[in-house]
């Protein structure tokens, strides 16, 4: 059974890195010298240029970091590392609970030294180089230190209840521990815009003027209230611009980044902001938590007939069963299902980005939604040629051009 899980693991791992190079060489191969000839008049040749530089920068960066991140695992798994270090902390500790706080915080606290190098070339090289980075250092670092106390109290808490249920609620495991995520998942999709967001970003009102009187007018005739738009300083950290639309019920927003405000006009802001309205409308939000907790459910149910197995913990060099081998090597073994769900969850993703820009087709102008869109993709350096296999198992949007042509049927009306 050990060898059988040693070999399924060291298979999956080298077949999905493999996989992704493949998916990422494709995408290279599809990049064009040319400008698409639905985009030439509006990328200019020397956006364009920039905008290939850009993605054949990003590219090298993830093959070297993803290649590292593989090797490194390789290495951990094949020399028994992760059973190693939960010896080490068991010869300390012996509450079952505290060594998995341990056992993970000595791993989140390794991938966080390790990784900032390369976070520091991302942003501060790569970014900066095509003008993108606002980030200070001061900054940056801050962000870091945030995330890891926010990790560290949040991922702490969760993982001791689900460790503490995993010890005593036997068959009925996956059944709590769902009722724990999903409890937490609501939460989180309340109050992220209130509680996590502000420890990062100012968000404020609208302000009056015109363009607030123009997204009034449209809001009252759709019903949504103005009172829910907020604008965020996401030129802090980068000349990247965004909009999104988060939370449940009452605690509902759409927020515009003030770079999205800066680049476009009046009415093209109006028919983005149609556009997340239209998330709104069609409950985008409930559809993906619903789709999520399913797909969670599947895991722990499957995680809870297996995980008590003492080959899980064999497997990764340890003779003592717990939690946290077990959920690192079931993690592994689990990711073929997962990335199959995953497609699945894009899918449904790509076909909401639909719904909503047919919303802001109906409801406001297709064609100002066709030019932020088109402006956006250019701010941002956007692929506009990405491989289609690349797009069905990345892709949570559609491509820039695909978006387009749906929008141009409706141009004429
Ligand atoms: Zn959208």
């Amino acid at each position: 059974m050990v060898a059988f899980l040693y070999n399924s693991i060291l298979i999956i791992l080298i077949t999905n890195f493999i996989f992704e190079r493949w998916l990422d060489y494709l995408n290279t191969k599809s990049w064009s010298a040319e400008i698409p000839p639905e985009l030439v008049g509006i990328y200019n040749e020397e956006k364009y240029q920039e905008s290939q530089e850009y993605q054949k920068a990003t590219h090298r960066f993830t093959l070297v970091t993803e290649s590292l991140g593989f090797i490194a695992i390789l290495i951990i798994f094949a020399s028994g590392g992760f059973g190693w270090l939960d010896g080490i902390i068991r010869l300390h500790f012996s509450n079952p609970i505290f060594v998995a706080l341990i056992f993970f915080a000595t791993l989140g606290i390794l991938t966080e030294i390790v990784s900032l190098p390369f976070s520091l070339y991302d942003t501060f090289i790569i970014e900066a180089k095509f003008g993108f980075n606002k980030t200070t250092h001061r900054v940056f670092y801050l962000d870091r230190i945030k995330g890891l106390i926010i990790s560290a109290l949040i991922g702490g808490l969760i993982l001791c209840l689900i460790v503490w249920i995993y010890l005593t609620a036997g068959n009925l495991f996956w059944v709590y521990s769902l009722l724990v995520i999903a409890v937490f998942s609501v939460f989180m999709a309340m109050f992220y815009s209130s509680i996590i967001v502000p420890l990062f970003n100012k968000q404020t009102p609208l302000a009056d003027g015109t363009l607030k009187n123009a997204i009034s007018t449209f809001s009252i005739k759709t019903g949504f209230i103005l009172d829910n738009v907020f604008v965020i300083d996401g030129s802090k950290r980068s000349t990247k611009a965004n909009a999104y639309f988060s939370g449940l019920g009452r605690k509902k927003r759409i927020v515009l980044y003030d770079t999205l405000i800066s680049e476009l006009e009046t009415e093209e802001i109006v028919a983005v902001l149609a556009h997340e309205i239209g998330h709104y409308k069609k409950h985008h939000i409930y559809i993906g938590l619903f789709f999520s907790l399913i797909s969670t459910a599947i895991m722990l149910y499957i995680f809870s007939l297996v995980s008590s197995h003492a080959a899980f913990a064999q497997v990764l060099g340890s003779n003592v069963p717990s939690f946290q081998l077990a959920i690192i090597s079931f993690g592994i073994l689990y990711s073929p299902l997962s990335m199959v769900i995953g497609v699945g969850m894009n899918y449904s993703s790509r076909t909401h980005e639909y719904q909503a820009d047919r919303f802001a087709a109906e409801n406001y102008r297709a064609e100002y939604l066709a030019s932020a869109l088109k402006k956006l993709s250019i701010n941002n350096l956007n692929n506009l040629t990405p491989h289609p296999a690349y797009v069905f198992f990345h892709y949570s949007h559609p491509t820039l051009l695909q978006r387009l042509k749906i929008l141009m049927r409706f141009n004429n009306q």
